[in-house]
């Protein structure tokens, strides 16, 4: 009995070690086994021109119309590296020095601190992420290109206030006459008992802004920029989904998914500026029809109207809770939280009560 236990061990071992001698690409069951939602950063990314060769050998996933990739397909295969927040459902991206962030259905990347809209989303099943076909493809084709001054991750996440204010100083008024809210709960950073527990943008309504903000109040570019997003099919969403959105946002250990705090925003445009500065406009009634993803607007062009897509009030479509929501990020960061309340307000005073 000793013998055969010793031989099966043996061959065991043998077994063992064969596979993982291995490469990636014939070990599935172990790569998928080792980097399920972790990071992974077991091959050194091979070169464009191989790298697409290789994407057409990764098996191809048909959802809906198009054909995806699995991220993990794409790692075994040394094409990209990445990792996966399977609680927020975003994965990362790198291949040599370009990173890419992707989130769940939010057809926007962000591409090494600066914003693009693609044609579709990542999709997450089973926690894993999967890839547009175009996307992988584009990701692949951009790396080979060297990485843009404008693009290097910038300095300002040890900005303080003053530099913060300075850095968004060429932003003009999105509704001219309008002023920054007196109402503290209006401003970025302003808790909140729901999404992450903080208000992550600046609200114009009517009151605290001294002028009167409804659906016949346009919205214009603060800059000039180049649209990321606009969303001219914006369905709304019944109050029963929108309510079973809040409870599965909560049930997230109080993190709410990007996904759910993106339906949230309702109706919205987004604009990549310049200096890496990224602003997103919620919750419009109507967006104006030459606002095309991939266009540029100019300083003061109507973007779209005020509204309440996406609100509670949104959803029972009533004429109550009128506002914009305006979300200010540099390089893809959400910078607010460090500052105190005083020296926020005195950022965006400075940026939009004399604009
Ligand atoms: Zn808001």
């Amino acid at each position: 009995m000793k013998k055969f236990a010793f031989l099966w061990m043996f061959g065991t071992l043998m077994f063992i070690s064969i596979y993982l001698s291995l490469p990636p690409k014939y070990t599935p069951l172990l790569q998928s086994l080792l980097y399920q939602d972790k990071p992974a950063f077991q091959t050194k990314n091979i070169d464009s021109k191989e790298a697409l060769t290789q994407l057409q050998e990764i098996p191809k996933r048909r959802l809906g119309e198009m054909d995806y990739y699995s991220l993990n397909h794409m790692m075994e295969y040394g094409i990209v590296q990445g990792k996966v927040d399977s609680k927020q459902e975003i994965c990362y991206i790198y291949r040599g020095n370009h990173h890419y962030q992707l989130e769940r259905n939010i057809p926007v990347l962000l591409h090494n601190g600066l914003y693009e809209g693609i044609a579709a989303s990542a999709v997450f099943l089973d926690k894993h992420c999967y890839l547009p076909q175009i996307v992988a493809k584009k990701m692949v084709e951009e790396s080979s290109k060297p990485v843009s001054k404008q693009s290097e991750s910038s300095k300002v996440s040890s900005y303080d206030a003053k530099q913060v204010a300075k850095h968004l100083s060429f932003l003009r008024s999105p509704i001219p006459g309008a002023h920054v809210s007196s109402v503290d709960s209006s401003l970025p950073g302003a808790k909140r008992a729901y999404r992450n527990g903080i208000h992550e943008g600046l609200d114009w309504y009517t009151f605290g802004t001294g002028k009167v903000i409804n659906t016949h109040t346009p919205v214009l570019s603060m800059g000039s920029g180049v649209v990321v997003r606009a969303d001219h099919d914006y369905q709304e969403m019944s109050p029963k989904e929108r309510g079973e959105w809040l409870i599965l946002g909560r049930q997230n250990n109080g993190q709410t998914p990007m996904y759910i705090l993106d339906k949230l925003r309702g109706r919205t445009v987004w604009i990549q500026f310049e200096n890496g500065v990224m602003a997103r406009y919620c919750h419009l009634s109507r967006i104006s029809a030459t606002v095309k993803v991939g266009e540029k607007v100019h300083t003061g062009d109507v973007l779209g109207y005020v509204g309440n897509s996406g609100t509670s009030d949104g959803v029972l479509k009533n004429n109550q809770g009128l506002h914009l929501h305006l979300d200010i990020l540099i390089h893809g960061q959400w910078l607010w939280g460090k500052y105190t309340v005083k020296e926020r307000r005195m950022i965006l005073e400075s940026v939009f009560n004399h604009s």
